[in-house]
């Protein structure tokens, strides 16, 4: 995945240290999640993806930023957040459609990849930052406002 990353359109957002410890199946969501830092700090500014990894199922990003401001950082938590959700429906081993699924380990993996385990009920949790809380919506695969309620 890394040799993949380092050839795309934003490998200035690489660490030279960046590791990544999963499957190659959600190179697709890393690169969606570069390509908003892209959209977001337009100039050579202080990102550096670090890690890739993965943590109960789903995807881990873990970054630097320097010199950010708070509407970055938060806007870029947020995007960490929606790559990190998307993540739970992107089978790990081959990026096709995929369910979290239980067993003894969790992971996300399409039905070809399930080994025969069942899907979980997903609990994405929310995304709290400076401007609010925010969940991650499916349908529009994008990080909407939560209300309470839903929280
Ligand atoms: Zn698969």
């Amino acid at each position: 995945m890394i040799l993949e990353l380092s050839r795309g359109p934003h490998s200035r957002l690489l660490s030279p240290s960046l590791g990544a410890q999963c499957g190659s199946g959600w190179s697709g969501v890393v690169q969606k999640f570069l390509e908003d830092v892209d959209r977001i700090m337009p100039t050579e500014g202080g990102f550096k993806l670090d890690a890739i990894s993965e943590k109960y199922g789903s995807l881990r990003l873990d970054y630097s930023l320097v010199g950010a401001t708070s509407e970055i950082d938060d806007a870029i938590a947020i995007r960490e957040y929606v790559a990190e959700s998307r993540s739970t429906i992107v089978c790990e081993t081959c990026g096709s459609p995929g369910r979290m699924r239980g067993g003894p380990w969790t992971a996300t993996r399409c039905d070809d990849h399930s080994e025969g385990r069942a899907a979980l009920r997903e609990d994405l949790g929310t995304c709290e930052t400076a401007t609010g809380r925010y969940r991650y919506d499916r349908e529009q695969d994008d990080a909407v406002p939560a209300s309470e309620q839903s929280a």
